[in-house]
């Protein structure tokens, strides 16, 4: 077991994490970052970006974040493969174990854990994404322009990549798993006014199938939940929009979260209701969900994070 100590501890390593670590390496604060299970975070499932600046041709999701991780080392922060475990927050210096059995003490520390996308939990949706299965139509809609696409789920999020994706698809379906959506009324009537959408309701996805070399989708089979009857659904890329959960398990009960589980964070800054906890990206705010947001409220926590332990000296 090994004990860290340090004036900013960061948790988590996707754009919120790393851009936290490069502002406090650049401020001279050393900060250790612990990676979590998921190195580099949701980017790392995406195949292609087109939309974070800097990158004049698409850029792997697993490249970008290889990039942040590197620009991040060469700056001075030290980062950690390991996972937090517990938190104790009660008084600075805030103490974190972790899986690795270390124990990770820091003076600020800045949660930059995320939010997973919810999947269906099929073998198949596991089998294709990236490769015709997506968790986010704003990142890997562009690439199904006059293509045949479907989405999952009857919330907002659904509806809204539903419309997003008329933008580029030929037809957009919507598979609801019952008779009415959770979406609010106007978006219903968007989707309803909107001809490329049509809605598959009552249904399910059953099995996503393609090809396999390349692998890509090629269709969905769809069963009917009142009538068990299934049906095929040819498509070229299916995007799962059923919500997403904030990666925060391990803060429940000690930091004010909000209803859905989100840290909740003072006037659009990154503090929390602890002083010298911040908290960046995905896991504070639901609103955006995209990487270069999650990047610059990371730079945020960073720079409140300095402000912070300059008060204490
Ligand atoms: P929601 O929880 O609102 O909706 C999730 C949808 O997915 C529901 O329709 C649910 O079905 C369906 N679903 C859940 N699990 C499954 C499953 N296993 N199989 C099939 N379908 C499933 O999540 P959203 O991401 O849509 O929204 C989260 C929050 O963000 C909401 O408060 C929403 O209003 C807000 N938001 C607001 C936006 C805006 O204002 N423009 C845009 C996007 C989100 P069922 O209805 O049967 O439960």
């Amino acid at each position: 077991m090994a004990e860290y100590k340090t004036k900013v501890l960061i948790i988590g390593s996707g754009p919120a994490g790393y851009t936290a670590g490069i502002y406090a390496a650049r401020a001279g604060l050393n900060p250790i970052l612990v990676s979590g299970s998921q190195v580099g975070g949701q980017l790392t499932i995406t195949t292609e970006i087109e939309n974070f600046p800097g990158f004049p041709e698409p850029i792997g999701g697993l490249d970008l974040m290889q990039r942040m991780r590197e620009q991040a080392q060469n700056v001075g922060v030290t980062i950690v493969d390991d996972l937090i475990t517990e938190v104790d927050f009660s008084k600075a210096p805030y103490h974190c174990n972790s899986a690795g059995s270390n124990l990770f003490c820091g003076d600020t520390v800045i949660i930059a854990t995320g939010a997973s996308a919810r999947w269906l939990g099929l073998d198949s949706e596991k089998k294709f994404l990236g490769f015709g299965v997506s968790g986010c139509a704003t990142c890997d809609g562009f690439f199904y322009r006059n293509r045949d696409v479907a989405v999952v789920g009857g919330g907002n999020t659904a509806a809204d990549e539903a419309l997003y994706l008329t933008n580029f698809a030929k037809s957009v379906t919507l598979i609801h798993r019952r008779d009415s959506l959770r979406a609010d009324k106007v978006m219903q009537q968007r989707l309803a006014d909107n001809q490329k959408i049509k809605i598959e309701w009552d249904s399910v996805v059953d099995e996503v199938v393609g090809t396999e070399n390349p692998l890509g989708v090629t269709g969905v089979v769809l069963k009917n939940v009142k009538t068990d009857s299934k049906k095929e659904l040819k498509v070229d890329g299916l995007f799962i929009a059923i919500g997403h959960h904030p990666n925060t398990d391990l803060f429940k009960g000690i930091l004010e979260l909000d209803n859905d589980g989100y840290i909740k964070t003072k006037d659009n800054g990154c503090e929390t209701n602890i002083q010298g906890i911040f908290a960046a990206g995905d896991v504070q705010n639901p609103n955006y969900r995209q990487a270069v947001v999650a990047a610059g409220s990371g730079c945020i926590a960073a720079l409140e994070a300095e402000k912070y332990l300059s008060r204490q000296n």
